[in-house]
C-alpha cells in the first residue's frame, strides 16, 4: 500500500534552462564597455550550453566520481595515468570547444575580452574542469621564449578540439599544459625549490635537462606537457616537460598520489616525483620566476574571473530560490532584510566582474599592440596581483551568505545536486592558489617598486594612471574622491608589507566604483559607494537606509533580457 505522509510544496524549482549570457545583464554591460564592437554570437551560444540541464548533469557527475590514479597496469608496470569520468570529459571538450584556452592568442583585438566572458560564463557550469584550460591558455606567452617550442606545441594548445588519448603530442589533434612550481618545503618562496637540473645535451627543443626532484601540487596531471621550476647551475630557471619525450618514450614523472581536496573534485590534483625526466630551457638559465610568471600573471586573471563566475552563479541561485520561497506570509524576496541582503550580494557580485572584466581588458590591449602610451600595461601590472586578492578573498564570504539565503537546503550536497554546497567549497581555492592572499598584497608593493616615481607629478606613475582611471567617478560621488585621497597617497612610495592588504582593498574598491560608474546603473553605483568606501562592512545585509533596493536586485536577476529593456540589446 502506497501511504502519502504529506504533499511537498513552498520548495524551488531547480535553476536551469537559463541561457546564462543573456540572463546576465552586468556581464553584457562590462562588455559593452571592454569591447563594444564584438559580436555576441558565440557568448549566446555559450550561456545557452552552460544554463542547460544536460551541462549541470555533467557537473555534478564529473564531481561525484572524482578522478582516479592509475599508478600501474594489472602487470605491474608504472602508467602514471589519471581516468576521468565521462562527464569531465564532455565537460573539458565543452571548454575547449568554445575556445576558452589558446584561441585568442591567434585572433585579433577584444579576443581576450570575449573569452574572458566566456571563461565567467563557463565557471557557472563546472568550475573545475577550467584549471588545465586556464593553464593552457596561460602558457602561451611564457612558451615564446623558446621559439621552436612555441612553434611545435602552439598551434594543437590553441586546437578547439580534445584529444584526452595519452599519446605523443605528435600523434594528437590538440594538447593541453599546466605548471608546477609548488614544492613540499615552499610554495610561495619557489626560490627554495629543490628539484635539480642537469645539462643533458641540446636537440630541436634547444638546451636539454634532465630533472630529479617533486612537486607537491602538479593540477591536472593528464595535460600533456608542463612548464616547472628546477634549479640549474646558473640559478632556478623554467623547463619544459613533456610527458611523452621526442623519441615516443613515456617521461619520467611518476604521480605518487592524487590530493584529496576539499572542494575542486572534477579536477586532479597530483604529487609527482621526476625520476631524471627529461626537460628542455624555456627563457635565460637563472630566470625561471619572471619567466614562469609570465604564465602565472594570467592564471591569476582566471582566478579573478573565476570567481566572479562563481559570485554571478551563487547569487543567481539566491535570486532565483528567494523569489520563490514562502516565509512568514511573503516570497522572501519581499522581506525587507532578505532585500538588503540580496542587493548587497548583487553590488558583491557586479563589482567583481566589473573589476575582473577591466583586467582582460588590460590584457587584451597589451597583447594587441593597442597600448601607445603604456598606460594599460601598468594597469594590467597593477590590477593583476589586486583583483586576485580582493575578488578572490571576498568569494568565500560572499558564498557563505548566499549560502544563508537557501536556509538548510544550501548546506546538503544530495549526492552532487547541491550546487550551492559545491560552489562553497570551490572559493578558497581561487585564493590560494597561484599567489595566496598575502602574496598578492606583496606583489602590489613590488610593483609600486618597479615603477620609478615621475620628476614632473604629484605622484608617481602608478597613482598617476590610477587617477587618471577614476576621474569621472570622482566627480560623480564624494566617496570615490577621498578614497582617491587616500590611495594616491597610499600608492606613494608604498613599503609598508603590514598595511599592503589594507592599500590592496583601497585601490580595489576604488576601481570598482568608478567601473560602476561607467557601466552599471545610479541605484548601484550609489550603493556601492555608500556602503564601501568610507569603511568596508564586515557582512552583507548592512546597506544604509534609503537605497534603491528593488533597482538594484532588478538589475541582478538572471532573467533573460528581452528588449523591452532600457538598455539596447548587445550587438
Ligand atoms: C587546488 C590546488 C591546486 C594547485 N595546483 C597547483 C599546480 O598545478 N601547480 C603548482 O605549482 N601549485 C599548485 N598549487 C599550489 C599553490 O599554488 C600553493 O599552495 C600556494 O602558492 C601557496 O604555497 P604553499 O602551499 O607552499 O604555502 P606557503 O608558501 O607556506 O604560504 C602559507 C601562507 O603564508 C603566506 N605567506 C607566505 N609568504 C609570506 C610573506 N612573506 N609575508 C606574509 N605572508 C606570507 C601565504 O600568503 C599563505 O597564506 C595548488 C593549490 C591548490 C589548493
Amino acid at each position: 500500500m502506497n501511504i502519502s505522509t504529506h504533499e511537498v510544496f513552498n520548495q524551488s524549482t531547480p535553476f536551469e534552462g537559463v541561457n546564462l549570457f543573456r540572463a546576465n545583464r552586468p556581464l553584457q554591460d562590462a562588455l559593452r564597455l571592454h569591447a563594444p564592437g564584438l559580436s555576441s554570437a558565440g557568448l549566446n551560444a555559450l550561456g545557452a550550453e552552460a544554463g542547460s540541464a544536460a551541462t549541470q548533469t555533467h557537473a555534478r557527475l564529473a564531481n561525484s566520481h572524482p578522478p582516479v590514479l592509475l599508478s600501474h597496469d594489472r602487470y605491474g608496470h608504472r602508467i602514471d595515468q589519471v581516468e576521468f569520468h565521462p562527464s569531465y570529459h564532455a565537460l573539458l571538450g565543452s571548454a575547449l570547444g568554445h575556445g576558452l584556452h589558446g584561441t585568442p592568442w591567434a585572433r585579433g583585438p577584444g579576443s581576450h575580452v570575449e573569452r574572458a566572458a566566456a571563461f565567467m560564463l563557463f565557471t557557472e557550469a563546472e568550475p573545475a574542469v577550467l584549471c588545465p584550460v586556464s593553464m593552457s591558455y596561460a602558457v602561451a606567452p611564457a612558451l615564446r621564449a623558446n621559439p621552436a617550442l612555441a612553434a611545435d606545441w602552439g598551434p594543437k594548445l590553441a586546437s578547439t578540439a580534445h584529444d584526452p588519448r595519452f599519446l605523443p603530442h605528435t600523434q594528437k589533434s590538440a594538447v593541453t599544459m599546466g605548471m608546477g612550481m609548488t614544492e613540499k618545503q615552499g610554495g610561495s618562496d619557489v626560490r627554495a625549490n629543490t628539484t635539480r637540473a642537469e645539462a643533458d645535451g641540446e636537440d630541436a627543443w634547444g638546451r636539454r635537462f634532465v630533472l630529479t626532484g617533486h612537486k607537491w601540487f602538479f593540477s591536472a596531471p593528464m595535460c600533456d606537457a608542463f612548464l616547472v621550476l628546477a634549479q640549474a647551475p646558473a640559478g632556478l630557471s623554467c623547463f619544459f616537460l613533456p610527458r611523452f619525450r621526442p623519441d615516443g618514450s613515456v617521461n619520467a614523472i611518476h604521480i605518487q598520489r592524487l590530493k584529496h581536496k576539499l572542494g575542486n573534485h572534477a579536477n586532479a590534483s597530483a604529487e609527482v616525483e621526476f625520476q631524471r625526466a627529461s626537460a628542455w630551457l624555456v627563457g635565460e638559465e637563472g630566470r625561471g620566476v619572471p619567466q614562469i610568471l609570465a604564465m602565472g600573471a594570467l592564471t591569476r586573471l582566471d582566478c579573478a574571473l573565476g570567481t566572479a563566475g562563481l559570485m554571478r552563479h551563487a547569487l543567481s541561485l539566491a535570486l532565483h530560490h528567494t523569489s520563490q520561497r514562502q516565509a512568514f506570509g511573503k516570497r522572501l524576496i519581499e522581506q525587507p532584510m532578505m532585500k538588503n541582503v540580496l542587493a548587497d550580494l548583487a553590488l558583491e557580485s557586479e563589482a567583481a566582474t566589473a573589476l575582473a572584466m577591466r583586467l582582460a581588458r588590460a590584457v587584451d590591449r597589451t597583447e594587441h599592440g593597442q597600448d601607445g602610451d603604456g598606460f594599460e600595461m601598468i594597469m594590467r601590472r597593477v590590477l593583476t596581483p589586486i583583483a586576485k586578492f580582493w575578488v578572490c578573498k571576498r568569494g568565500s564570504l560572499f558564498a557563505q551568505e548566499a549560502m544563508e539565503c537557501l536556509g538548510g537546503n544550501g548546506y546538503v550536497e544530495a549526492h552532487g545536486e547541491g550546487v550551492m554546497a559545491r560552489i562553497y567549497r570551490e572559493m578558497p581555492r581561487n585564493s590560494i592558489w597561484e599567489g595566496a592572499g598575502n602574496i598578492m598584497a606583496l606583489d602590489l608593493l613590488r610593483a609600486l617598486r618597479s615603477g620609478a616615481a615621475s620628476p614632473t607629478s604629484r605622484h608617481g606613475p602608478v597613482a598617476d594612471a590610477m587617477m587618471f582611471e577614476v576621474a569621472a567617478a570622482r566627480k560623480a560621488h564624494p566617496a570615490v574622491a577621498r578614497l582617491a585621497e587616500r590611495v594616491a597617497a597610499g600608492l606613494d612610495g608604498a613599503t609598508d608589507e603590514a598595511q599592503a592588504r589594507r592599500l590592496a582593498r583601497d585601490v580595489a574598491l576604488l576601481v570598482q566604483a568608478s567601473l560602476l560608474f561607467t557601466s552599471s546603473s545610479e541605484a548601484v553605483f550609489s550603493a556601492f559607494c555608500a556602503s564601501r568606501l568610507d569603511g568596508a562592512a564586515d557582512v552583507f545585509g548592512l546597506l544604509p537606509a534609503g537605497l534603491d533596493l528593488d533597482a538594484i536586485i532588478a538589475r541582478a536577476m538572471p532573467t533573460e533580457i528581452d528588449s523591452t529593456m532600457k538598455t539596447q540589446e548587445f550587438p
